[in-house]
Order: structure tokens, then sequence, then C-alpha cells
């Protein structure tokens, strides 16, 4: 029976106070099947509860977190950053016990959550507003001022980086946060909550509600006292959430999902490009938002890019996480459903699978695994290049020319990430323009994660941005204010 390294808290953070729900839910662990912990299953009145900490919180009646300077808060940020370090052990397998991920992935998870917090921290005290010139007889500015109460809904695949970017820079601009973590993956979280406790976060500044997103999700987005919401999720969940938000006019910012293209021309630099083909359909099991899932490769080196990449995933290994696979489980049944049914719908319509990874020899047969496919030749009109798979699944297509390359990558309603892979300057230029996405990576894919960039979608992969000094700037608001002197 596998056993957890730690057992963070597992009821709803309200006020400074954990709760227990009268109803738990229990976590599975992906890699075997495992029941490893029971979590609160938040309802409605303890979803009001939390929003009314955050608000007593924020207006200065609970807590001194509104008396809280932008620099006292930036110190605090720093501290916290520093406890997640102390801790990055046991947050890690918390992580790739809960999520499955492999170990250095769940690793690299939790070191980007602390820096988040450290980049947040040194930029809580360098947001501004502006002074602007106008009529003779005034002087006009601009106070940048936090939201107010922000409510976060974050999904399971990355817990602890979305807790990061979320909570950070919502905490630096000086919101209070109401958080639903994912009902499949929260434990880190959790954890991270117990310590921002320990660490002297004032109460009510950061809330916690577990639960379903059917209950406690919902209650959340249709809450009318809360001021912004982050949604980070499905494109159907993200639609609902919208809908609730609009019944009170609350912002919202949509991180959804992608059907990302990775673009390899004759010219690239082969090993790094195809190194970072695989890597980024095999990152967590090609349940990310930015999974490169779709590689289009220029018709000249088509044959010979698939027999290479075919080499490469027949020696990707799966594994349960904690012995540090190429590729671990899928996070649930449902998941690895969809996915195999997606795969066999595939096959039954001609299209090819290349070649698969190996699953190990005593990997649990109750894990959720899903070895690497390789599916070419893959006609565009088929669901599997069109519709988000969430699996290690990477779907080729060849193209003829560059306008042909563009008009590919642009075959979707998703706009999140794309890769270019050339050495031409002129034509990473004109890539960079052309392509209709949130961020278009040159010679790499994903800059490494830096929490420095902004990070956000077009169309169907959401709006707004997250990450960076951009996505600090969406937890404010603009208030002008004109004074008429004579
Ligand atoms: P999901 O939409 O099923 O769930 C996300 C969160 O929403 C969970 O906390 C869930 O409990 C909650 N939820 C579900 N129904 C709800 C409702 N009716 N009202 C309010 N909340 C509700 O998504 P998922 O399966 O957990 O995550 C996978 C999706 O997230 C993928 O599409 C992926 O691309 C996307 N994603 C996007 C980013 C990004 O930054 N763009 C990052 C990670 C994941």
């Amino acid at each position: 029976m596998f056993s957890l390294p730690i057992t963070p808290p597992c009821g709803a953070l309200i006020g400074g106070q954990w709760r227990d729900t009268s109803e738990t839910l229990a976590v599975q662990r992906p890699a075997s099947g495992d029941t490893i912990a029971f979590i609160a299953r938040c309802q409605a009145d303890d979803v009001a509860a939390a929003v009314a900490a955050a608000r007593a919180a924020f207006e200065g009646k609970l807590g001194a977190w509104a008396s809280w300077s932008a620099g006292t808060r930036g110190a605090w940020l720093y501290a916290f950053a520093d406890a997640i370090e102390a801790d990055a052990e046991n947050l890690a397998r918390l992580e790739c016990a809960d999520t499955g991920k492999p170990m250095t992935q769940a690793k690299g998870d939790i070191a980007a959550c602390a820096k988040y917090f450290r980049f947040y921290a040194g930029a809580a005290d360098k947001l501004h507003g502006e002074t602007l010139p106008f009529a003779n007889d005034y002087a006009v500015m601009t106070l940048r001022e936090p939201w107010g109460v922000c409510a976060q809904i974050i999904p399971w695949n990355y817990p602890a980086q979305i807790f990061g970017r979320c909570v950070a820079a919502a905490l630096a601009a000086g919101n209070t946060c109401v958080l639903k973590p994912a009902e499949d993956a929260c434990l880190s979280v959790l954890r991270m909550a117990e310590l921002a406790v320990q660490s002297g976060l004032p109460e009510g500044a950061l809330n916690v509600v577990p639960g379903l997103g059917s209950e406690a999700g919902a209650a959340l987005a249709e809450h009318p006292d809360i001021d912004h919401l982050s949604f980070t999720g499905s494109p159907q969940t993200g639609t609902r959430v919208t809908q609730a938000c609009a019944e009170h006019h609350v912002p919202v910012t949509m991180e959804l999902g992608g059907k990302s293209p990775q673009l390899v021309f004759a010219d690239a630099d082969r090993e790094a490009a195809l190194e970072a083909v695989v890597r980024g359909i095999i990152q967590n099991a090609g349940q990310t938002c930015s999974a490169g899932s779709r590689l289009l490769v220029e018709a000249s080196i088509h044959d010979e890019v698939v027999a290479q990449l075919k080499a490469r995933f027949e020696a990707l290994r799966c594994d349960v996480g904690e012995r540090d696979p190429d590729c671990g489980p899928l996070i649930n049944a449902r998941q690895q459903d969809k996915v195999v049914a997606l795969i066999d719908a595939a096959v039954k319509d001609g299209i090819t699978i290349t070649a698969k990874g190996q699953l190990a020899d005593d990997a649990p047969l109750d894990g959720h695994f899903v070895v690497p496919h390789l599916l070419t030749e893959v006609p565009q009109g088929h669901v599997v290049s069109r519709e988000e798979l969430f699996g290690p699944v990477l779907v080729v297509q060849a193209f003829a020319d560059e306008a042909d390359a563009i008009r590919l990558a642009n075959a979707t309603d998703f706009g999140l990430c794309a890769g270019v892979w050339t050495r031409d300057g002129g034509r990473q230029l004109r890539l960079a323009k052309a392509i209709r996405s949130g961020q278009v990576f040159i010679n790499n894919y994903g800059a490494a994660g830096g929490v420095e960039l902004p990070f956000g979608g077009v169309g169907r992969s959401g709006h707004g941005r997250e990450k960076g000094f951009e996505g600090l700037r969406s937890y404010t608001r603009i208030k002008t204010v004109a004074i008429r002197h004579g």
C-alpha cells in the first residue's frame, strides 16, 4: 500500500482556520489507483464563508492584511518562497503521487512555484499608476488598485505551478484570494496553504475550498461578492464559468486548452527540434495545456523525420512517477478511456500508429497508463488533429512550403502556443507575426516555462494573461483621479 511522505491538512482553509466538511472526496494515486487522501467536499455555504472571510480581510475587518504595504507584502512573498523551497522534497513527492507525473517534473514544478512567489515578491512595490497631461487647470493621475476578492479555479495537471502563478500575483497586488483547487489533485496546494499560514500570512488573505467543480466551483463562480475570477481549465467549463460571472459583471481571465503546433523546416537544427518535439508531447503525459500535440514538418524531410521520431518514441519508458520515467500515468480512468477511445477512432479511420513507447513490465495493473503514440499522415479534418486529446499522442502532418505551414498552424480554433524551428531569420519573424497564438517560440519550445513571460491564449484557448508583469497588472484595475485645481 502506498503512503504519502507527509499528510497535508485536507479540510477547507477559511479565515485562517482549517475546517472539515461533513462529506469528503477520495483522492486516488494515478499510478496505482490507491486512495491516498480524503479531501473536503465544500458546498455553497463553505464557499460563501470563504468569500466573506476574504472580503473582511480585504476591508481590514479580519487580520492584518489590509494594513500591509506593498513592501510588506513583497517581504512575506519572499519568505514564503523560502518556505516552499525548504519543503520542496515533501511537496514534490506529494505532487508526484497525486498527479502521477515523473519526479523530475514534480521537482521542477515546485521550483517554478517558489520562483513565482519570488518574482512577484520583487514586483509588489513596483506597480504604479501614472500622471497624465490634460487641461492646464487639472492634475490627472491613475491609481492602480487591487480588484479586491479574487476567485481562482485551477486544474489538476499543474496544481503547484498554477497555485504559484495565480496566488502570488494576486497577493502581491494586494488582493485576497478564494482558491478552488481541482478534486483530482490538490495535495501540494493544501500543503502550501498550510505553509502560508505557518509563515504568518494574515487570516483571510488566502482561503482554499476543495471540492467538486459542479458544487464548490460553480458556487464560487456564481457568488455575487467576488471582484475578479481567474479560471484555468477546459474550454467547456470556461464557458460555464464565464456565463456565471457575466451574471454579476465579474471580469474573468480564461486560461484554457490548446492544440499547439510545432513547425519543423528542412533547415532546422534537427536534433534540437526533435528533442523538443518529443519533450513537448510527453511532458506530464501530454496533459499540458501547452503540449505541442501537432507536428507540422516540411514535406522534403517528412519521411526522415518520422523515422527518427519512431526510434525516439520506441525508446520512451512509461512507469510510475516515483521511478522517474519519461512518461507517467494519466490522471484517472476517465481520461485514460478518453485518450484510448480517440486513438482507436484514429486507427479505425485508417490512421497509422507508427510507433509506441513501452510500459514497464511491473507497472501496477490499476495504473492509468497510456504509452506515448506517434500517429502519422493524419488528415487535417480528423478529430485527433483538431481536438485536445490531453494524452501523449503526437499527430504528424506534412506541409509543402511556408504558406502551407502557416495555413496548417492556424487551422485550429485554439491558439495557445506554437514552436517554429528554422535557421532562416526572415522566416522566423514572418511566422512569429502570422501564427495566431498567444505564444510563439522560435528554436525552442516553452522558453523553459519562464515565470517572467506573460502567458495566455487567443480564440478557444482563452483570454487575459497570467505570468510575468502582465499577469500582475491583470490582478489590478485602474482608477482615474482628475483634480481641478483652478
Ligand atoms: P476542468 O475544466 O474540468 O476543471 C478545471 C477546474 O474547474 C477544476 O477545479 C474543476 O473542479 C472546476 N470545475 C469543473 N466544473 C465546474 C463548474 N461547472 N463551475 C466551476 N468550476 C468547475 O479542466 P481539467 O480537466 O481539470 O483541466 C484540463 C484543462 O485545463 C485542459 O483543457 C487544459 O488545456 C487546461 N489548462 C490550461 C492551462 C492554461 O494556462 N491555459 C493550464 C493548465 C490546464
